[in-house]
């Protein structure tokens, strides 16, 4: 099938400095490796995402001359194919609904609400041998399961050789929330087989998701993806720039500055951003392909 790539933004937000650089760096893995570089818009969580921050993020990546190489793919309208993979979980016994809310299971782990606002909590299992039916309640990944160890390895290519123990550091995670919203690790490991995505890169602040994804992808039968988690912008105070931060808005009249902080944050070379743009990528690719030891 050759390399396939992509970028998956979810338009919670327009695209700002810290999320060029997951664009920038995964656009130029695919060209470096002659492959297709696709765009998917992670809209499955309907209460966080916005159709219209969806089109801005496509007019910025356009505006920065990164164009994608097949039609743009929409989560939100893809929702039976996640249902299809939750039905294939359900049917192997490889998840289990829960009633539990966060108060329940701050209380079942012994924690105080009020120091725990943000924070992601390991679910302690509760219902996991209760095999309640109540509709319209959360659906749950069993990760602990005779069949399917829930430690996750796998060769990074910036970071190199990583091991996630799925079950100790995240828990029993959702797969379908009560709101009938599919989670996103479920749903990104659907469409990136499904789009037949060979090499994942992305920001160093999903790696933490990766293990739930190759568990997922070992239960349902797919087959393991590459990946590569790049280097984050940080704010002054040494925060990840996000949404959440209080990150600006890329404002996109001047591509190339643009596209030149990102690369730097990615080690590659500054350049003289009086020359087109296009030209600046394709130093870029092949700066890429010699830093990652690519033949182009
Ligand atoms: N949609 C995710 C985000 O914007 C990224 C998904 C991915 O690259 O796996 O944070």
């Amino acid at each position: 099938m050759g390399y396939i790539g992509r970028f998956a933004p979810s338009p919670t937000g327009r695209l700002h400095a810290g999320s060029l650089v997951a664009a920038l760096a995964s656009w130029l893995d695919a060209k470096a490796n002659r492959g297709l570089w696709l765009v998917r818009i992670e809209d499955v969580d309907t209460t966080r995402c916005k159709e219209a921050w969806g089109y801005d993020i496509l007019q910025q990546l356009s505006s920065l001359w990164l164009h994608h190489d097949r039609m743009i793919v929409w989560q939100s309208s893809r929702t039976n194919l996640y249902q299809n993979a939750l039905e294939r979980l359900i049917s192997q016994n490889l998840c289990y609904r829960c009633i539990c809310s966060r108060k329940a299971i701050l209380h079942a782990l012994g924690m105080n609400q009020n120091k725990t606002r943000n924070i992601e909590l390991i679910y302690p299992g509760t219902c996991r041998s209760t095999n309640h039916q109540i509709p319209h309640s959360t659906w749950r990944l069993q990760t602990n399961t005779a069949k399917f160890s829930s430690v996750s390895s796998w060769i990074d290519r910036n970071l190199g050789l990583q091991n996630q123990d799925v079950e100790k550091t995240v828990g029993d995670f959702i797969l379908k929330r009560s709101d009938e919203c599919f989670s996103y690790q479920l749903a990104v490991v659907v469409d990136d087989s499904a789009q037949n995505v060979s090499c994942v890169v992305r920001g160093q602040d999903l790696i933490d998701n990766t293990g739930r994804q190759i568990l997922i992808q070992k239960m349902l039968g797919l087959p393991a993806l590459n990946y590569l988690h790049t280097p984050l912008v940080l704010t002054p105070q040494g925060e990840k720039l996000s949404k959440q931060s209080g990150a600006p808005e890329l404002d996109t009249t001047k591509p190339l500055e643009r596209l030149q902080e990102a690369a730097i944050t990615l080690g590659l070379t500054r350049i003289d951003t009086r020359i087109p743009t296009q030209e600046a990528l394709q130093f870029w690719v092949n700066e890429w392909a010699f830093l990652y030891n690519l033949k182009l």
